[in-house]
């Protein structure tokens, strides 16, 4: 990172019990924002008495209000100050002033596991078995706390600089009263995310602590597969699957991977491994697939070698470029200054940014495909395409680039996936009921005009497009664009 002065971690202890002085504002050097979510914006602060770093999630009270999340917002932070182990975001203090509330939290800036799932394609052995051993490790402590994380997946599983796990998003915990055995279904209204929903929920509604080890099996497939188990083209199918715990795995599946995720994958949460019925986490941590894991070692050890090699490749020095160029502006400058800062990122890279092409369409840090693929390499990719569910709308044309973005017009936001296509084509499809919901109509004269990381417009004689990319790749889209058109128009 560059020489911005903001280096040294807070001390492992949350502030909340050495919190003397309720912090403000002015206290903190506001930096790059590290991520977005529907209530909140995450942004990278440096206390500037001390020189600590926090990632300070800054949500807007009227927001909240309106949207009827205040509950949500409390449980966050009831939740999150009564964890106090090492694989979860660790809430250091909150505070307030008349538009925000802000919540001090550690710094997990090494992306999410869902990222890093799609970059790698999938995990080996030894990766898989050493962070599915981080997160049963963090679950075996929420849940001797009765807390049901309720919503676990990929995206709220971050790492930190020492790539540990830091669990994260407790808006949607549940706390059980303290004498409940925590195996015992309670009535939950639907929460969590369709891939992940354990059975129970969608049947009874109804949640344990059990609910989440439903979700831990998915996640060791999807880090073992690059896929989830339960996936169909709407959330109606995907349901149906999961009630009849419908999934496969692919050839050559690691026996015991396949145990561990069979005894997970329990229509019944009581049947389900790490369950007090069934031996709990003792029974658990000394299943076969955790062969070799030191459990009290986890946070000393290094982590292992597929991740290391993946967190010094170039898309991470990439994205420590852009980081270092725009470490040293205050947040309140950085929209100004950003093309400026972007000119600079430019002229500090070697070569065209066809060096930089990731391998991959829905590479969300990437640039898509490169558009000068060999007869072989076309066929190959769209063969690849056929297993996706997006292939169907690219009508026999290869996908160059794609990813969720969001769509702005007058008061009204709307997530759509977006898909680049030969010819070209850039059509958006609302993901919830996957229909094809419009095109933006390519000619010599489209334009890309990036606005900040985020925001992006795309401009065509007749609408500006106001798009948002929420994991801060907005260029990245501009710069796509940009090529195809060069591509495809310039005679
Ligand atoms: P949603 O309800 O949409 O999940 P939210 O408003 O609760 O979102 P979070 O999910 O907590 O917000 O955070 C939004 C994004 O900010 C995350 O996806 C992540 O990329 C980033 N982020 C959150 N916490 C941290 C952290 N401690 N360190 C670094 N980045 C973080």
């Amino acid at each position: 990172m560059a020489e911005n002065g903001v280096k040294s971690e807070p001390e492992q202890s949350p502030a909340r019990s050495s919190q003397s002085k309720k912090k403000r504002r002015e206290d903190f050097r506001f930096g790059p924002t590290l991520g977005e979510g529907s209530y909140s914006t995450v942004v990278l602060a440096c206390e500037i008495a001390t020189g600590k770093e926090f990632a300070i999630k800054i949500l807007q009270k009227r927001h909240i209000i309106k949207e009827k999340k205040v509950p949500q917002v409390e449980r966050e932070k009831k939740v999150l100050s009564r964890l106090d182990h090492p694989f979860f975001v660790q809430l250091y203090f909150t505070f307030q002033d008349t538009e925000q509330l802000y919540f001090g939290l550690s710094v997990a800036r090494k992306g999410e596991l869902r990222e890093k799932i799609k970059q790698l394609g999938k995990f080996d052995l030894e990766c898989a078995r050493f962070y599915s051993a981080q997160i049963v490790s963090a679950l075996e402590h929420l849940h001797s706390l009765n807390i049901v994380h309720r919503d676990l997946k990929p995206e709220n599983i971050l790492f930190n600089d020492k790539l540990q796990i830091q669990i994260t998003d407790f808006g949607t915990a549940k706390e059980l009263p303290q004498d409940d055995s925590g195996d015992s279904p309670r009535t939950s209204s639907f929460v969590g995310t369709a891939q992940y929903v354990s059975p129970e929920l969608l049947k009874d509604k109804e949640i344990c602590t059990a609910s989440d080890l439903w979700a831990l099996g998915c996640i060791i497939y999807q880090m073992l597969v690059g896929n989830y188990p339960f996936k169909a083209p709407n959330e109606y199918l995907t349901f149906q699957q999961i009630l009849a715990c419908k999934y496969e795995f692919p050839e050559e599946f690691d026996r015991e991977a396949k145990d561990i995720i069979e005894q997970l994958l329990q229509l019944e949460p009581l049947e389900r491994l790490g369950s007090k019925t069934r031996g709990g986490y003792q029974a658990l941590k000394s299943h076969k697939f955790f062969t070799g894991i030191e459990w009290d070692k986890l946070l000393t050890q290094d982590p292992p070698k597929q991740m290391m090699q993946h967190s010094q490749d170039s898309s991470d020095e990439d994205n420590d470029e852009v980081n270092e160029v725009i470490d040293n502006f205050e947040h309140a400058s950085f929209i100004d200054d950003f093309k400026k800062q972007i000119s600079e990122v430019d002229k500090k890279r070697k070569g065209s940014h066809e060096e930089l092409v990731q391998s991959d369409p829905d590479d969300i840090t990437g640039y898509g495909l490169p558009l000068n693929l060999t007869k072989h390499d076309r066929e190959k990719w769209l063969n690849k395409q056929q297993t996706s569910q997006w292939d169907y709308f690219a009508k026999g044309k290869l996908i160059l680039k794609r990813g969720q973005l969001e769509k702005k017009r007058g008061f009204s936001i709307k997530l759509r996936e977006f898909l680049l296509v030969e010819g070209p084509k850039l059509i958006y499809i609302d993901p919830n009921t996957m229909e094809e919901k419009g095109e933006i109509p390519w000619s010599q004269d489209l334009r890309a005009e990036p606005k900040s990381f985020r925001i992006f417009f795309i401009h065509t004689p007749n609408r500006t497009y106001h798009l948002m990319d929420k994991s801060n790749n907005a260029i990245k889209w501009c710069k796509k664009i940009e090529q195809i058109k060069k591509f495809y128009f310039s005679s």
